[in-house]
């Protein structure tokens, strides 16, 4: 699991995070669901290690985490924006984090196939991301955060700036992805039929506080309050 403990972040006088605790259970898919400016990217980069807390501690698989780098973390993550390699093909972007530990060749072409195929995107290996859609450019930066067999996966609003129809293909895509992967996933979003659908238990941040965390049915038919009641019910 990763276990938040009492964690609070300031920039300056405000708090973004005030006294959070949550644990994150292995192997689920988890969504981080609130409102904007709530604290979820936040809180997924502190997971993450490229943010630091100013109280509390993180704790990964049993791991002291609190004040480990994001490179001795083994997480991986994606963004809304993800900064992927414009001049390297599809293959070698996803190949890039076993290269750059040194993997034998053969073992990377092979990583590279498995995950290719797992994401759908064999016939567009020797594509540059420039010849992707951005639904397809999205499930490549996927691939590349599995490459490296992370323990968890950080996924900070991964298919925002796509189409409705794209996010909801690819939400449905990342469901069937983790059933048979099974890492351990937070998934930060802002739209609760997103987290509804998708997600195997919510937790509901908002104003730098959890409000509630629960399976989708828990949280739909008891709401711990008139925040969670009032965001659930803006369902469209
Ligand atoms: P969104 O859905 O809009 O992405 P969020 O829930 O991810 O929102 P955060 O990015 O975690 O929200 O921000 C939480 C609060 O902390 C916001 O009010 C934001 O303005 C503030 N904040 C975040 N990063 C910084 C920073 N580097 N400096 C100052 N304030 C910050
Ligand atoms: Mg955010």
């Amino acid at each position: 699991s990763i276990d938040i403990s009492r964690v609070t972040k300031k920039f300056g006088d405000f708090v973004a995070l005030d006294d959070v605790s949550v644990s994150i259970p292995t192997g689920q898919l988890t969504a981080l669901l609130g409102p904007s400016g709530g604290g979820k990217s936040t809180l997924l980069r502190i997971i993450a290690g490229l943010e630091s807390a100013d109280s509390g501690t993180v704790t990964i698989e049993g791991t002291d985490a609190t004040r480990l780098p994001p490179q001795k973390r083994n997480v991986g993550f994606v963004f809304q924006h993800y900064a992927v390699f414009k001049h390297m093909t599809v293959a070698k972007n996803v190949a890039f984090g076993l290269e750059i530990r040194k993997k034998p060749k053969p073992e990377v072409l092979r990583r590279v196939e498995e995950l290719l195929d797992l994401v759908h995107l064999s016939q567009f290996s020797h594509r540059l991301p420039s010849q992707l859609s951005g639904g397809q450019r999205q499930r490549m930066a996927l691939a590349r955060a599995l490459a490296v067999e992370p323990t968890v996966l950080l996924l900070d609003e991964p298919f925002g700036a796509l189409d409705a129809k794209v996010r909801k293909e690819l939400r449905e895509w990342l469901r069937r992805l983790h059933d048979e992967v099974h890492v351990t996933t937070v998934f930060v979003t802002h739209d609760q039929e997103e987290a509804l659908e998708v997600a195997d238990e919510i937790v509901v941040i908002n104003d730098g506080r959890i409000e509630q965390v629960g399976t989708p049915d828990q949280l739909y038919d008891e709401p711990a309050n008139d925040f969670v009641m009032g965001f659930l019910g803006q369902v469209t």
